[in-house]
């Protein structure tokens, strides 16, 4: 039998070989608490600082500005939460194929706090439509706004130009976040570049472990506490810290930003042989896209024309022993097409599907992949 290929790398990656390691390394001597101050907190104290320092040289933030969280959930719930509480947000900008974390988050708010809620058109790929953006930001520019919008969808892949929503953000003085959990480690970033307040990450995107996010709260922001009952991290997030995690997630990013660009060609050469094989052994198959140099890599959305086994495509992949994810779930014994598919407006019939990479993946599973494929859809 064939090895199983897992295409889901977008919902969650495996734990690198040299992340591991390292967190091997120092699981028996880095148990210590944080805040003590003997010996064994000094050490472990160490390793979240050095975490923090990989963090921000990645983004070129500054060292005050990073934050370590559970997960990229809690950061985006954080930032939110704060920015309404304590910074006068009264209205939130959002679109409607954020990430649940983000959009469940402006809907408790807009209960609790009765801020105004506007979503932000999409082009038809899904990225923002910065026009109607601006248009928004101008019809009320005295409002206190925060502009909360993902830097790369979790579904689609499409990557929206962060340089000129942050742009607008600033002519308009809006607050800006991004909920960049699935572009941190793959996309470069540069938050002196780039004019964005608010940044949410997660760990377990890039080949770190689980149970470990971060925020970047631009220097100067003034946002009060998610987790009360303790003083670790300045006071920002009570709770003794997840050492061997945070350690893990700075090995992670260390390693995305020694392979640079090579793990985006990668990632492209495996997303264009399987896009080719499927356009060629597939009739009728489309994808949901962005053009270059808006879409990632690291995923590839296929739409599956009305078949005999559309219905059940992903669990007879499984069976074949092959790993992908869909857009939709299931609620009350019915399909119901994720936010963003609807969105798309995909025709009645049509299968979704998400093969999202890494760079461990290879082009003889591409074609693999392909083959299973053209023999479940087109064969008899
Ligand atoms: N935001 C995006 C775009 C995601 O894809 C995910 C996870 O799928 C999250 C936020 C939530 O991250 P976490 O699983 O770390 O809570």
């Amino acid at each position: 039998m064939s090895p199983r290929i897992y295409l889901d790398h977008a919902a969650t990656t495996p734990i690198h070989p040299e992340v591991w390691a390292s967190m091997s390394d120092i699981q028996a001597s880095g148990f210590g608490n944080p805040s003590s101050i003997h010996h064994e907190g000094r050490f472990a104290r160490t390793l979240i600082e050095e975490a923090r320092k990989t963090l921000a040289r990645y983004m070129n933030a500054s060292l005050g500005e990073v934050f370590f969280t559970s997960c990229g959930t809690e950061s985006n719930n954080m930032i939110l939460t704060g920015a309404v509480r304590d910074l006068g947000v009264t209205r939130i900008l959002t679109s409607r194929i954020e990430h649940p974390c983000v959009i469940q988050t402006v809907r408790y708010l807009e209960k609790l706090s009765g801020i105004g809620v506007v979503w932000v058109p999409l082009l038809a790929d899904g990225r923002t439509d910065t026009t109607a953006l601006q248009q928004i930001l101008a019809r009320e520019p005295q409002t206190s706004t925060l502009v909360s919008l993902m830097h790369v969808n979790n579904e689609l892949g499409v990557i929206n130009d962060l340089a000129e929503i942050g742009g607008l953000c600033r002519q308009y003085n809006a607050f800006f976040h991004t909920d960049a959990v699935q572009s941190i480690g793959f996309q470069p970033f540069d938050v002196a570049t780039i004019p964005v307040d608010f940044i949410g990450g997660s760990a377990h995107k890039f080949y770190g472990p689980k149970g470990c996010g971060f925020v970047y709260i631009r220097a100067g922001i003034g946002i009060q506490p998610f987790l009360h009952g303790g003083s670790q991290e300045r006071n920002m997030r009570a709770g003794t810290e997840n050492t061997l995690g945070i350690h893990g997630m700075g090995t992670a990013l260390a390693i995305a930003q020694r392979e640079g660009s090579d793990r985006n060609r990668t990632l492209a050469q495996l997303r264009m042989t399987l896009r080719e094989s499927l356009a060629h052994a597939v009739p009728g198959v489309t994808f949901n896209e962005a053009p270059d140099p808006w879409q990632s890599p690291k995923i590839l959305s296929v739409n599956f024309p009305p078949s005999p086994r559309t219905d059940l495509l992903l669990m007879h992949l499984d069976i074949e022993g092959i790993s992908a994810s869909g857009g939709s779930a299931c609620s009350s014994g019915a399909e119901v097409a994720s936010p963003v598919l609807q969105y798309l407006a995909i025709p009645a019939g049509t299968k979704t599907l998400r093969f999202s990479f890494s760079p461990a993946n290879t082009v003889d599973e591409m074609v693999r992949v392909s083959h299973v494929l053209q023999r479940l859809m087109v064969a008899p």
